[in-house]
């Protein structure tokens, strides 16, 4: 037993510290009891009596001390004398109720009137007991008392328990990633987590009493029955079931979720089992947890979109393409149709890359793939299989005739320019078509026969389609070994340059020479530079050939002269790839050429063909200006065929404008009206700038530039291209005419 009075209270407090009621030493719970009684006999009586048992006891002689100890501690049971010198117990446990202290209370009064107890009893006293009490009596009084505070304890500790582990439950549904909902009987929302409102913007509180239907996309909601109806529980409920649910948010996109359900019966949730038949079940709803997986849904889509599109253009890739057209063979063979292939391949579409940039040369597919997507009905397709080209399946075809519209239709939308970073750029396209079944019965064989074709437009000079045919076999294996013989053409010397005339027609004396490439081909002859330069240029080869040309030229420039002992020199035209302009060191290469061989610049003149665009202009500008100041004359070739050709003549120090060929073989008659042919010379003559028609064929074409004004010309009419020994001896005849 431990007594402490007043008088030693403060090492009690140092004694228990703020562990009230603790056993300090053997840290179990001691009961703590406070014996109010002013007469001093009494209390000692009292502690005399608890002596046996563990107790904590306490002793106040007055109320204000007992009031003192309540206030500062913890007391399990106060033992309270009503009749004190200075408060009554009545107002002790008044004070005891103000202050909300928990302590139970046992009034032991020696007061017999009815009303002292009945005052104590309605104060919440847990016991009244006459003095003088007896013994046996009181103790178990006290007993029971200290029993019920315990057992009081214990509850509030229980409830404290549970409220908090509800508390963490309801915490981890409301904050879990998942959509986590319980359903009645009915379907409808018996209870929802605060994530429904964070992914779709419906608060849980409108949702409760709703039907699960509010929230699922109309085109789900057969499904959604058997998702959210679920009965059956364990693995046979349903799993990952995907449903689209609306959303509130603005972005209005339908989320997708992966559905897990289960159904829990009455007897399956240990909560509710309690004092329920094991065997009875009975279905009262579902619950369910939904999770977001749109984020995934959307990376698989994207995924799959990639592997079967073209990221650039969006159209389907090659493997779609073959997909496609393996469905359209089946369809056509089991329907007796025709289907087309076409294989469209963009004309220099290399040069527009490597000149303007990739930006700019991706800009242009783009352009194209749409131009090209216009032009087709619902059920083709278009499909990119590679850099600039474009495949197409036409299924179902009524006639041959049908692809050969749809081709025309791709022409025609290529002949307005592109509009490319505030340029125009002029591109056609190559088409080749095979047709199902007399062109070829398999993928492969259409797709490789379409590409036939399409080689075949190319080396017709491009820009036109062609259906396949079996004599193009021998000239696409041609292609193929085309370029490997071209470099092979550079080592061997194979290339030779040839001169055609240009001749002015009133003296009929040759004024000039154009240069142009000659390959004498081992096999195939002497091939025309139309027939190779576009795919050299293409490839990647029109550097080291233009680097052969100008030494050529010059050796060639040079016997030319020694013969030509007339006072007048003539002047050699060379046509200069756009892809030799561009390069930084042009001016350098053309200007140490001409020191090395101690050519006059005057005696050069160089053609930059407009129908190509030029990456760098103000580039190209200060390389041709160079080129000016030393002598050398520029010519505008193909003019007129180009989209620049006015704002060239406003760049470009220009001297010579040739007039395409494409104009002059318009002139059929001498007394026709050819206004391209005339505004082109009036605008040389308005610019001061000399003026060449080129490719004349007839007398008609000739007199009728020759009328008007034009007089300097160059065409099969008056000479074709020479080589060197046929052009001196032409030189030298006409020297001898002259002389
Ligand atoms: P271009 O500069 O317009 O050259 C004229 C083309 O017309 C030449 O074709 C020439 O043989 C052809 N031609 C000349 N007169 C007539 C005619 O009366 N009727 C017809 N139908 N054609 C005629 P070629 O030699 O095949 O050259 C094609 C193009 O290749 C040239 O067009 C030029 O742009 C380019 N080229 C030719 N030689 C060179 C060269 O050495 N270097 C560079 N960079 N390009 C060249
Ligand atoms: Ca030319
Ligand atoms: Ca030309």
């Amino acid at each position: 037993m431990n007594v402490i009075s007043a008088n030693d209270s403060v090492a009690f407090n140092v004694a228990m510290g703020g562990a009230d009621s603790l056993d300090s030493i053997s840290g179990k719970t001691i009961p703590r009891l406070l014996l109010v009684d002013d007469e001093p006999v009494l209390l000692r009586s009292l502690c005399a009596l608890l002596e046996s048992r563990e107790y904590q006891l306490v002793t106040a002689s007055c109320g204000a001390e007992a009031m003192e100890y309540l206030s500062k501690r913890q007391f399990d049971l106060a033992l309270l004398d009503l009749r004190l010198p200075d408060f009554s117990g009545h107002e002790i446990m008044d004070f005891i109720k103000a202050k909300s202290i928990d302590v139970k209370v046992i009034v032991l009064s020696g007061d017999s009137g009815i009303e002292a107890a009945i005052g104590a009893l309605k104060r919440g006293a847990y016991g009244y007991m006459r003095k003088p009490y007896a013994r046996e009596e009181l103790l178990a009084t006290i007993d029971n008392a200290l029993q019920q505070r315990r057992l009081e304890q214990e509850n509030r500790s229980i409830a404290w328990q549970l409220e908090c582990s509800e508390k963490l439950y309801r915490y981890l549904v409301d904050s879990s990633p998942d959509i986590i909902y319980t359903l009645n009987q009915a379907g409808q929302f018996t209870f929802v987590n605060d994530c429904v409102e964070q992914l779709l913007g419906f608060a849980p509180a409108e949702l409760i009493g709703k039907h699960f239907s509010v929230l699922v996309h109309d085109e789900d909601l057969e499904r959604a029955r058997y998702v959210f109806h679920e009965r059956r529980v364990g693995d046979r409920a349903s799993r990952n079931v995907e449903l689209r649910l609306k959303s509130l948010h603005d972005n209005d996109q339908e989320r997708t979720f992966d559905n897990t359900l289960m159904t829990i019966s009455f007897n399956s949730m240990g909560m509710y089992s309690l004092g329920n038949e094991a065997n009875k079940r009975e279905f009262f709803g579902t619950y369910g947890v939904a999770r977001d997986i749109t984020d995934r849904k959307r990376a698989e889509e994207l995924i799959s979109y990639q592997a079967y599109h073209d990221i650039l253009t969006e159209l389907p890739n090659r493997v779609l393409f073959k997909d496609r057209l393996g469905l359209a063979v089946i369809q056509a063979k089991r329907n007796e149709a025709e289907l087309a292939v076409m294989f469209v391949d963009l004309d220099r579409f290399k040069l527009v890359n490597d000149t303007l940039g990739h930006v700019i040369g991706d800009a242009l597919l783009q352009q194209a793939a749409s131009r090209l997507k216009e032009c087709l009905r619902r059920g083709d397709t278009l499909a990119r299989i590679g850099g600039d080209e474009f495949t197409v399946v036409l299924p179902e075809l009524r006639d041959r005739k049908d692809a050969a519209i749809i081709a025309d239709k791709f022409y025609a939308s290529f002949c307005t320019p592109f509009i490319l970073d505030g340029n125009e750029v002029f591109i056609s396209a190559s088409i080749g078509i095979a047709v199902y079944p007399d062109d070829g019965q398999s993928i492969d064989e259409l797709l490789r026969h379409a590409d036939i074709a399409m080689y075949h437009v190319k080396a017709q000079g491009k820009n036109g389609y062609s259906f396949y045919d079996d004599s193009m076999l021998d000239v696409s294996y041609q292609k193929i070994a085309l370029e490997q013989s071209l470099r092979r053409a550079l080592e061997q010397d194979e290339l030779e340059m040839y001169y055609q005339p240009q001749v002015d027609s009133l003296s009929g004396a040759v004024v000039g020479a154009e240069a142009l490439m000659r390959w004498n081909h081992p096999e195939r002859g002497l091939l025309t530079a139309g027939e190779f330069l576009p795919f050299a240029e293409e490839n990647g080869l029109m550097t080291p050939i233009s680097d052969w040309m100008l030494g050529a030229l010059c050796r060639d420039l040079l016997q030319c002269n020694q013969c030509n002992s007339s006072m007048e020199p003539f002047r050699l035209s060379l046509n200069i790839s756009p892809h030799y302009l561009d390069r930084h060191d042009f001016f350098d290469k053309i200007h140490g050429m001409f020191a090395h061989y101690a050519i006059d610049p005057v005696q050069i003149e160089v053609e930059i063909t407009e129908n190509v665009c030029i990456r760098n202009l103000q580039h190209a500008i200060d390389q041709l200006n160079k080129l000016c100041q030393l002598g050398v004359s520029i010519a505008i070739d193909d003019f007129g065929t180009g989209y620049s050709s006015l704002s060239y003549l406003h760049r470009f120090p220009v001297h010579t404008i040739k007039i395409d060929q494409s104009f002059v073989r318009e002139i059929k008659s001498e007394n026709g009206h050819f206004p391209v042919i005339l505004a082109m010379i009036s605008i040389a003559r308005g610019l001061g700038l000399k003026i060449v028609a080129e490719g004349v064929e007839t007398v008609i074409q000739a007199r009728y530039l020759e009328q008007s004004g034009c007089t300097t010309m160059q065409g099969y009419f008056y000479h074709r291209p020479l080589p060197l020994g046929k052009f001196m001896e032409l030189l030298n005849q006409k020297q001898a005419i002259s002389a």
